[in-house]
């Protein structure tokens, strides 16, 4: 029954990989390549059902065009997704049946690591096939550091909007999640003088906070409620709903986590609460514009993508100011501004 497929109308090009014997199915989408070639990351997650799997690729997917537009990067959108448990199928004959089904794309997707596919399996890839970017050889290795950069940096502009002033020092932070991006950013914020409320569900990272940073631990949900100034999200999505939102003490919510909208409406939520939301695709584009400097010739450069991520709390101001001028949510703005520089391209390369 095709109408209980998703809706792909808006996608340019969506391809199913199968390898029955090395245990592959795999869905590459390609949802927009108006301002560049798709780039996205390769999840690999053990779906319940194909419909679930490639309503995972196309939300996905449409979420990289976004991301890449308002980060300003000449690369459109793409996600590609693995339908295998990471920990037990995750062959390297199934990684083998997927590279040749990258090369057989014939770079129309860029990929990259994502939930499931690590740096290594990445540099598996590589070695099999071009196209492949986030690699440790040669490549742009890990990009929570950039990521955790550009959350800081976002993390100030939202600061500075609210308040006037991007000065940390004595601001309250409640950092949800120390892992890789978590942890970078809690060190970056205690450096300039941010007092850190903060939470995981491994109690060592937790523990390494308040020994080191001078954090206070808290458990489960009480991070939600924390009298803080800023909620910094580094974990799970879906934390900002209709059940959060009116529990949050801060008065910004900006961290690194995908997705952290559990609905559309949450945007509003928030706005009416007079919460000031930094979109999460926009804030946590920092990792995106790692693996895009690889494209960059004459190839990667670490120095050079931590200069560009200056660019992040840009559009934040931007997006800050336009969503208070017109009375829309941030996030309907985040939206609209990548909705208007595709149409753009769109408009010139239609003229030449
Ligand atoms: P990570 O797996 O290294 O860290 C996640 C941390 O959150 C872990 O320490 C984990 O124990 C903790 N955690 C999990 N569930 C929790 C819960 N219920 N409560 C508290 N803590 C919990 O992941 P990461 O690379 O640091 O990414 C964090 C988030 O940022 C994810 O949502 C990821 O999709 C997003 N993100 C990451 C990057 C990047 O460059 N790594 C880029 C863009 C977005």
């Amino acid at each position: 029954d095709a109408r209980a497929l998703p809706d792909f109308a808006g996608h340019e090009q969506i391809w199913l990989g199968r390898d029955r014997e090395r245990g592959l199915t795999a869905i590459v989408a390609v949802h927009d390549t108006t301002l560049g070639p798709a780039l996205g990351g390769t999840r690999v997650w053990p779906h319940g059902s194909f419909e679930a799997a490639l309503t995972d690729a196309l939300r996905l997917s449409h979420g990289m065009t976004l991301k890449a537009a308002v980060a300003g990067l000449a690369l459109g959108g793409g996600k590609a997704v693995i339908v295998a448990d990471p920990k037990t199928d995750k062959t390297p004959e199934l990684l083998e049946a997927y590279a040749e089904m990258l090369a057989a794309l014939d770079g129309q997707y860029i990929t990259a690591e994502d939930v499931g596919l690590t740096l290594e399996d990445a540099d598996f890839l590589r070695s099999r096939t071009p196209n492949v970017t986030g690699t440790t050889r040669g490549g742009s290795g890990n990009p929570s550091p950039v990521t955790a950069q550009g959350v800081f940096l976002g993390i100030k502009a939202a600061l500075r909007h609210a308040r006037g002033s991007e000065k940390l020092d004595g601001v309250r932070v409640a950092v949800q999640g120390l892992g890789a991006v978590g942890w970078s950013l809690a060190k970056r914020l205690r450096g300039e003088g941010a007092i850190l409320t903060v939470t995981d569900i491994d109690p060592a990272r937790a523990n390494k906070a308040v020994e080191h940073l001078g954090a206070t631990a808290v458990e489960g949900d009480a991070i939600i409620t924390a009298d803080v100034d800023v909620f910094a999200p580094c974990a799970l999505g879906a934390v900002l709903s209709e059940e959060t939102i009116p529990q949050l003490k801060a008065g910004i919510v900006a961290g690194s986590a995908n997705n952290q909208l559990a609905t559309a409406d949450d945007a509003e939520r928030l706005r009416q609460r007079g919460v000031l939301y930094a979109p999460d695709y926009v804030i946590n584009s920092g990792g995106l514009i790692n693996v895009a400097e690889e494209l960059t010739p004459p190839g990667y450069d670490a120095d050079a993508a931590m200069k560009r991520v200056a660019v992040i709390p840009k559009t934040l101001g931007a997006i800050f100011r336009r969503a208070a001028a017109e009375g829309r949510t941030t996030d309907a703005v985040a939206e609209a501004i990548a909705m208007e520089r595709i149409e753009a391209a769109r408009k010139r390369k239609s003229h030449a």
